[in-house]
């Protein structure tokens, strides 16, 4: 019987729960899984560096678990009553329109946003809906997503932390469930029928949203004199909620040209006022890597590192020359 608890080791080299590792060989195209909780957060956490791997080569699948059905309007220019009424359909094809200037394949897991309930007068939260993707048994949520890891085979999955990056249900569900599911989809005696066994090799947490970026695309706004977006944020800003960052993965202007271009594809989605006040080649020139944080390898590790198939790329054409290297802290 598997058992869906996510783990919580520390980064050591892990040991698979049963299937074997499978390195990528040499000249295998390598692949990457992000699973998100929406459509558009695979457009606005790590998007740059989708671009720069699809544009070296590398298969990406995206997964959004939920169809962000109650998500609100962000931005006015688009916020009438017939994109309200026809909300999940027009967040089906913006994802579309995202996944094509992402160059990415992209599933959906198909359960129901849980919404983002806020606390009313009295600090009292609403409950969340019934039918939402948060209240959903892991038993239910996860072998989906099994089914879809052992299909795609990716060497490489992310996800949020356990916190979910921010306090969005979906976000800490999605956390979950992609864990849960990487580690049944890795064990062979878990429910065979949703294909053969596959361990992914390393496992990241977006970290992008850091607070030494974000004030230093910020301070480059104050200097452009203009007025930036993200002063009340920065202002109270909670470091007891700061994460390790691993891993810095350099990306060119083009690629964050292709990201910009995928956020706009969630038209609903994006507040230009929040987004692209800052223009794209200054935070580029101020701040041009994306952050991740490795939570879990089953191959070893150097960290700091600036790349997130460090220890599976060969370096030569020997089938067998992977990449080695010890574990360091
Ligand atoms: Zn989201």
């Amino acid at each position: 019987m598997h058992e869906f608890a996510a783990p919580q080791s520390p980064i050591d080299v892990q040991s698979p729960v049963g299937a074997t590792l499978v390195m990528p060989t040499a000249g295998e195209q390598l692949r990457l899984m992000h699973v998100h909780a929406h459509p558009d957060d695979e457009s606005s956490k790590g998007a740059a560096s989708t671009a720069r791997y699809v544009a070296e080569g590398v298969h990406v699948c995206v997964v959004s678990c939920t169809g962000g059905e109650r998500g609100d309007i962000l931005n006015p220019a688009v916020d009438t009553p017939e994109v309200l009424a026809n909300l999940p359909q027009v967040r089906r094809d913006e994802m579309a329109r995202a996944a094509e200037v992402l160059g990415v394949e992209h599933h959906w897991l198909g359960f129901i946003d849980s919404g983002y309930p806020q606390p009313n007068d009295e600090g009292a939260t609403p409950p969340l809906p019934d039918d939402c993707f948060a209240l959903v048994p892991l038993e239910v949520s996860a072998p989906p997503l099994v089914k879809l890891i052992r299909q795609q085979r990716p060497h490489v999955l992310t996800t949020y932390d356990e916190n979910g990056g921010y306090p969005h249900p979906d976000h800490i569900r999605c956390h979950d469930v992609a864990m849960a599911a990487a580690a049944a989809a890795a064990d062979p005696a878990y429910a065979p029928e949703l294909g053969a066994a596959w361990q992914v090799l390393k496992i990241y947490y977006h970290a992008g949203f850091h607070y030494t970026r974000v004030k230093a695309i910020h301070d480059a706004a104050v200097a452009a004199g203009a007025e930036s977006p993200y002063a009340e944020w920065l202002e109270g800003w909670d470091h007891s909620g700061d994460r390790e960052v691993t891993t810095s993965v350099p990306c060119d202007l083009e690629h964050f040209h292709v990201r910009d271009e995928a956020l706009k594809a969630h038209a609903t989605q994006i507040d230009p006022q929040r987004w692209f006040v800052v223009p794209t080649h200054v935070q580029h020139q101020v701040w041009s890597t994306e952050e991740y944080e490795l939570a879990r390898t089953w191959v070893p590790a150097t960290l700091p590192e600036t790349d997130l198939f460090a220890g599976l790329r060969h370096t030569g054409t020997d089938s067998n020359d992977v990449e080695t290297a010890e574990v360091v802290r």
